[in-house]
């Protein structure tokens, strides 16, 4: 049985249902020996989890997944292998989580204009102290019963297209890969599906070293397109569930989306050339 390697995980520290220490312990359950904690611009659940994994035999890689945007789209970036204490990267995630909290209010003020009975506590009662999303909007509004799941918060209100959608901040790619580089971490495009292939090959020309390859969604044709795309350009292959767990009813993904260990190997290389 080769080792499983998941790179992609939230925790309540942002959009996820476990805090830290219970992912570890249902990643070592469903499996894997190595993971990433990747939590929407927040590394408060890294240490937690590292001391915990120690304990218990599961390898946990320090990660970061980090909103940008690109010509009117949000693109994700993941970050591995970073220094969580670098002075820039801790003051951009409080300056980030803030606007999150300001966006936040937006989102609530515009479901209220739409008639929905639903205030900024609802809310923040689902983010507790973590970096505040959509997915705790959608989760107040199945807790009020305003919606049955959590899928049509999106579909009805809050997905890119909908009527309380509201943008992030703005953010450039470049920013944030300057950002993950001087924290000595490497950068990885997060989920491409959805991207259109300019964008793409945009953001590998603005150096980021590599792709998120195995994804939940992503089909069979979309993963041999980037195992294409990594090998034309030399760049890495990540992959992981990108699990939540709880509300959002992916339980049944930890253990299914995993890398191998050469993978990895590939990443702890770049990583020594980068930082050489
Ligand atoms: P935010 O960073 O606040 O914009 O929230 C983005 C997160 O919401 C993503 O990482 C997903 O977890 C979730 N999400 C975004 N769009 C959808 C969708 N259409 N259906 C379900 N979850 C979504
Ligand atoms: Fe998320
Ligand atoms: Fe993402
Ligand atoms: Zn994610």
């Amino acid at each position: 049985m080769p080792n499983k390697i998941d790179l992609h995980m939230h925790t309540a520290h942002s959009d996820g249902a476990y805090p830290p220490i219970e992912l570890v312990k249902r990643s070592k359950e469903a499996g894997l020996s190595t993971i990433s904690i990747t939590d929407h611009d927040s590394v408060n659940g890294i240490n937690e989890a590292i001391i915990y994994g120690k304990e218990i035999g599961v390898e946990v890689i320090p990660g970061v997944e980090i909103s940008t945007d690109l010509e009117d789209k949000e693109i994700h970036l993941l970050a591995y292998f970073i220094d969580i204490e670098n002075e820039e990267l801790r003051k951009y995630l409080i300056f980030f989580r803030d606007e999150r909290f300001h966006r936040a209010k937006r989102i609530v003020q515009k479901l209220r204009k739409l008639g929905l009975h639903i205030t900024l506590d609802d809310v923040l009662a689902q983010a507790q102290n973590s970096s505040i999303g959509r997915p705790h909007v959608a989760y107040a509004l199945v807790d009020l019963g305003i919606i049955s799941n959590y899928y049509e918060a999106f579909d009805k209100f809050i997905g890119d297209n909908g009527p309380a959608y509201e943008r992030k901040i703005h953010v450039s790619p470049q920013s944030a890969l300057k950002l993950i580089n001087d924290a000595g971490g490497l950068s990885i495009i997060a989920h491409p599906g959805y991207m259109k292939e300019s964008i793409l090959i945009n953001l590998i020309k603005a150096g980021v070293d590599g792709i998120e390859v195995i994804h939940p969604s992503h089909n069979e044709n979309q993963i041999k397109f980037y195992k294409g795309i990594v090998n034309q350009y030399c760049l890495l292959a990540t992959g992981g569930s990108d699990f939540h767990g709880g509300k959002k009813g992916d339980d049944n993904n930890l253990g299914k989306y995993f890398i191998s260990p050469n993978h990895l190997e590939a990443m702890r290389n770049m990583l020594q050339k980068n930082n050489a």
